[in-house]
């Protein structure tokens, strides 16, 4: 912290702390004793940390159906987090239920939707757009593979690589579109996430 003294002369700026001589001394240097090396301490990798600040985050997700969340990161900073949920001031699914829509697929599978949410990529995009981030150029890191929605929605944002720990059932489309817009993908397990009512 850089502190202005107002009783030195000339309002000098001093970077020191007020400390005595034996803090001083405990901070190591050319005579003191080094202090503080924790060689064993194992810190973790710039993926893992930012897939760590994601389950925080999805910790404040209010639908249950994958507790999604997303952190966006632009030269190892992270610059917009978010989290699957209902538009701000309105009910949420954890308090007042899913609102399930179903969609077919051109296979006739059948998905069940809950639509009271934003998604947690939308939410980030939105919360960077809200505060005048640019996010053009960044990678995001999320729980599972996106939506079509979002996978579309990701790629006119700018973002160039997409990082997920497991796979969406319904990822077909969005990693197709992916692909094709030049979007790096990295799933790290080719597990799906599994919910209640998938289908
Ligand atoms: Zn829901
Ligand atoms: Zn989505």
């Amino acid at each position: 912290m850089i502190d202005r003294d107002p009783n030195a002369s000339g309002g000098q700026i001093s970077s020191e702390p007020d400390l005595s001589q034996a803090a001083r001394s405990d901070r190591g240097g050319a005579t003191g004793l080094a202090y503080g090396m924790n060689p064993t301490h194992v810190r973790p990798g710039w993926q893992e940390y930012f897939l760590k600040v994601m389950d925080t985050v999805a910790e404040r997700a209010n639908c249950d159906r994958g507790r999604a969340a997303a952190v966006i990161v632009k030269d190892k900073r992270i610059i917009a987090t978010g989290y699957v949920g209902a538009p701000a001031g309105l009910p949420s699914c954890d308090e007042v239920g899913h609102l399930i829509k179903v969609a077919y697929d051109e296979r006739g599978g059948q998905h069940k939707h809950c639509v009271r949410t934003t998604h947690a990529e939308a939410n980030a995009i939105a919360q960077a757009a809200k505060h005048g981030t640019p996010i053009d150029g960044g990678e995001i890191y999320i729980r599972m593979t996106p939506c079509l929605d979002c996978a579309k929605l990701l790629i006119n944002a700018g973002i160039r690589h997409v990082i997920c720990r497991k796979r969406y059932h319904a990822d077909h489309d969005s990693v197709r579109v992916l692909e094709q817009a030049g979007v790096k993908l990295t799933v790290l397990s080719q597990e799906n996430e599994t919910y209640d009512q998938m289908n």
